[in-house]
């Protein structure tokens, strides 16, 4: 079983998760060789070398865990958390703990193992969408979980295992320190002047220009102000709203939009990095839906983290964030 346990100084929380020692992929070399199509678990004709799927769009009317879907959902094979048990909250001395309890799913985005992000369609990528909202809905039902997070690794570097397109979602007891971070500097903001961070962030941004990567009639991508990486990208919905999954569907077909036009570019001026992809949305408490506004993060993996940055915690940026959104205006792509 694994377990969470929070540290006595900071509050942050970590998972000891020694099961996940098993994975075959782990402790040879930081980027290890993709699993690559021969041997695919995600390709249509293996369904039964996944778990079986707790979420499947299929057309038509094919039978569960067989060929046939446009997408699926299925347990991670290799969970950092364990979907059965009770969280049994424990205090020793000075210590927290509490049973490593949480959901940890994949989405297999397409049954075609060549296409990414930047080769999908916006209808393709948009179902993917439907896909998170559809189980982080669900999952909300579980009494023990407090906050979802959504995200994708793509390419080794960016810590995939596996070549064919796919993100995750951990539904967790506890609420992780980026999050917790974001909701309270977001609070402290519209304590002072009773607005929205993010919808202020949209608007200067906006008017200014500059950091703006690209604008659709729901989504904002920008090159925020103080970039921890390398074209660093955030997407940001116009209108507010603290919920991914209470979004109004003229966000995601915005979101999904405005997904396939920055994966096209990036792919183009920094030839197909590996990147990873998180939804920030709120957790489930009450009471965050004023000031908290979900977006979504984007981070290709151009820098190694050098020693200096893991060290000091303190982030190295090569590149400013207005150099950022002016290449990726500048991309030309043919039509
Ligand atoms: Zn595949
Ligand atoms: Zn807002
Ligand atoms: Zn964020």
């Amino acid at each position: 079983m694994p377990e969470l346990r929070k540290d006595p100084v900071t509050d942050r929380w970590v998972i000891i998760s020694t099961d996940r020692r098993k994975r075959p992929s782990d402790f040879r070399s930081e980027f290890a060789t993709l699993i690559g199509r021969e041997h695919c678990p995600f390709c249509p004709g293996q369904e039964a070398m996944t778990p079986p799927e707790v979420l499947a769009f299929r057309d038509n009317g094919s039978a569960p865990n067989t060929p046939g879907w446009t997408l699926r959902v299925v347990p991670n094979k290799y969970p950092a958390l364990q979907v059965e048990g009770t969280l049994d909250r424990q205090g020793e001395g000075l210590f927290d703990r509490m049973n490593g309890i949480g959901a940890h799913e994949v989405f297999i985005e397409t049954p075609d193992h060549q296409k990414t992000m930047a080769t999908m369609s916006e209808e393709e990528i948009e179902r993917v969408l439907w896909a998170y909202r559809e189980r982080v809905i669900d999952l909300k039902r579980d009494q023990r979980f407090r906050c979802i997070l959504v995200f994708k690794n793509h390419g080794g570097a960016a810590g995939a295992t596996l070549e064919h397109a796919h993100s995750q979602l951990i539904a967790l007891p506890i609420v992780p320190d980026f999050v917790r971070e974001e909701i309270d500097g977001a609070r402290r903001h519209f304590e002072a002047k009773e607005r929205c961070v993010f919808c202020d962030i949209v608007r200067q941004e906006v008017s200014a220009g500059r950091r703006v990567i690209h604008e659709n009639a729901e989504v904002v991508a920008l090159a925020p102000y103080a970039p921890r990486f390398p074209f660093e990208t955030w997407l940001l919905p116009r209108s507010h709203g603290s919920r991914f999954e209470d979004a109004p569907q003229a966000q995601y077909q915005g979101l999904a939009r405005m997904l396939k036009w920055v994966f096209v570019r990036i792919n183009r001026a920094l030839e197909e990095p590996p990147y990873n992809l998180i939804v920030h949305t709120a957790p489930f408490s009450n009471g965050v839906s004023e000031f908290y506004h979900w977006h979504v993060e984007i981070i290709p993996k151009l820098t190694r983290t050098a020693g200096f940055e893991w060290g000091s915690g303190f982030y190295i940026n090569p590149t400013s964030p207005e150099e950022a959104a002016e290449v990726l205006r500048g991309v030309s792509v043919p039509a």
